[in-house]
């Protein structure tokens, strides 16, 4: 019997249940003929994709999990074209009774999860998905009405109290060698596909890569992510609830990429915690405040289940009657990190230089964008899309609807993050802002946050407003208020309907 293991996201050979639970039952056959064995196969449909940042992690790390297969004997097909004909014409071709995958949600696997159901039911294949990449399934954490949580400490403390439901991964890795055995009708599966290895030549994807603002350029693959969780235990973790807020500093794990990419499992970091706590190495009350975090990832692909018309629809439904400006100026400054106030600014650079951007400063630009220049939120999903590594269909557009104010526990709609103030908070020296707007570096601690505001010091400096820099593209006060006032608008209108 052939089984095709189908890889979406679960870029990992250990803990990995999809593959292990193929290469266990096949292992028992004693009989394997030349028509039984284990497909291993990721389908690159450049059609259905995240965004371009995204993509380009997706090759780097597909093609070391490549490497990593061979190296143990057995193999990955990568196949490129549209993902239903590929998909319908394997499961035919090599006569497959079985699909296992591991389940994802969000734009672009849950229509593919759908095709591959109507293929599997065409052809009678049993199709079964693993839930690996969730702490627990989406099902067994419920409130007292048996709904889903939509206020995230409660969510959180109930999956603490109900941790004994986080099911442990097996770490073996079985025979390998079984996903081998079945000859591909294309040699070209063998390796990367056309259009992923033009992908990684590109100056710009080159560029990314090298993370120059990073010791070291950006490193792929699940080996790297466990160096880099073991780095960040070791040097940051202690500090983490601390110093997670100050852009400048490197104090977060940095491993959203590996979490999302899967080259790193949210249940396997849970009991390597619990290892190190159990073992005196990693103190409780520094371990949890980052463990934490990765729950509010958990929390994220929960609502996205319970709630998939959030992708594109506001969770409260008031918002639908919310008015936005479509002002592809504004927009564009604001994505070029041309506004003219430097936090937003130096955020957004970052992001486009290095395919990601510090959480706190992810939230200033996004109420920027959404409050004070008043332009959709799907408009700042879908660049943060385009050009974040990290880009997750869950955390992204929780992310958004958070701080737009229509998402589930959201900030509410009077709170506008001050730029301003924010960035004399958590950047108080202008160090970050320097690094990402380096035409301000002469400008003193206190006229780096607001340079409109000293003009005087900016021409001393030789450092010439709306020439050198831009000024401000909106008034922090004024556009406040006229946020407030199209909220007011918006609840005045549903509360009449
Ligand atoms: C507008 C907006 C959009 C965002 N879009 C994304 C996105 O597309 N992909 C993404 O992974 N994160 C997103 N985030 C969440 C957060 O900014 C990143 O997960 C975090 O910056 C990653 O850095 P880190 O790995 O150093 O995190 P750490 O602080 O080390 O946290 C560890 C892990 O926990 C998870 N995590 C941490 N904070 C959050 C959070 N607020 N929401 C969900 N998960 C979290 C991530 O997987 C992260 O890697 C978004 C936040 C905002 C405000």
């Amino acid at each position: 019997m052939t089984t095709l293991v189908w890889l979406q996201r679960e870029f990992r050979l250990t803990c990995l249940p999809a593959l292990e639970a193929a290469l266990c039952s096949t292992e028992i056959l004693d009989d394997l003929s030349s028509s039984d064995g284990v497909i291993f196969a990721y389908f690159h449909d450049p059609a259905q994709t995240v965004g371009d940042a995204n993509t380009l992690w997706l090759a780097h790390s597909l093609q070391k999990l490549q490497q990593a297969i061979r190296a143990k004997g057995g193999d990955l097909w990568i196949l490129e074209g549209d993902f239903e004909c590929q998909f319908s014409e394997v499961l035919s071709s090599y006569q497959v009774k079985r699909v296992f995958y591991s389940f994802q949600v969000g734009t672009p696997f849950k229509a593919m999860q759908e095709q591959a159901l109507g293929i599997c039911q065409t052809q009678g294949v049993a199709l079964q998905p693993f839930y690996s990449e969730f702490l627990v399934e989406p099902d067994q954490i419920r409130n007292q009405q048996n709904n889903p949580y939509l206020v995230f400490t409660p969510f959180y403390k109930t999956l603490i109290a109900k941790q004994a439901l986080i099911e442990p991964l097996d770490e073996t890795v079985g025979d390998l060698s079984v996903t081998a055995v079945l000859k591909p009708f294309d040699q070209a599966w063998l390796n990367l596909p056309a259009s992923l290895k033009a992908l990684l030549t590109l100056p710009w994807a080159q560029k990314l890569m090298e993370n120059e603002h990073a010791s070291q350029p950006w490193q792929v693959g699940e080996e790297a992510a466990w160096q880099k969780l073991e780095n960040f235990i070791e040097n940051d973790l202690a500090d983490y609830d601390e110093d997670r807020n100050f852009p400048k500093l490197s104090a977060t794990s940095i491993l959203s990429p590996h979490l999302h990419f899967g080259e790193l499992n949210p249940r396997t970091i849970f009991f390597y915690l619990q290892a190190l706590m159990a073992d005196g190495r990693v103190k409780y009350d520094q371990a949890m405040p980052w463990f934490r975090q990765l729950v509010w990832k958990e929390f994220a692909r929960h609502l996205l289940v319970n709630f998939p018309q959030t992708e594109t629809e506001p969770f409260q439904a008031k918002y639908q009657s919310m008015t936005w400006q479509a002002d592809e100026t504004d927009y564009q400054a604001w994505q070029k990190g041309l506004t003219g106030i430097p936090i937003i600014d130096a955020g957004m650079r970052e992001l486009w230089q290095t395919g990601t951007m510090h959480n706190r400063v992810r939230m200033l630009v996004a109420s920027f964008l959404t409050k004070n220049l008043n332009q959709h939120w799907l408009l700042g999903k879908a660049w943060f899309d385009h050009t974040l590594f990290d880009a997750d269909p869950a955390n992204n557009v929780m992310g958004w609807q958070w701080v737009a104010g229509c998402g589930v526990d959201a900030s509410p709609y009077y709170r506008l993050f001050n730029p301003v103030t924010q960035s004399t908070k958590f950047d108080a020296d202008g160090v970050y802002i320097k690094t990402w707007v380096p035409e301000l570096k002469a400008l003193s601690k206190k006229a780096i946050h607001a340079p409109w505001e000293h003009s005087a010091e900016c021409l001393a400096k030789g450092i010439v407003l709306g020439q050198d820099y831009p000024l401000p593209i909106a008034d922090l006060k004024q556009s406040r208020i006229a946020h407030l006032e199209r909220v007011g608008a918006m609840k005045l209108s549903t509360e009449k309907s």
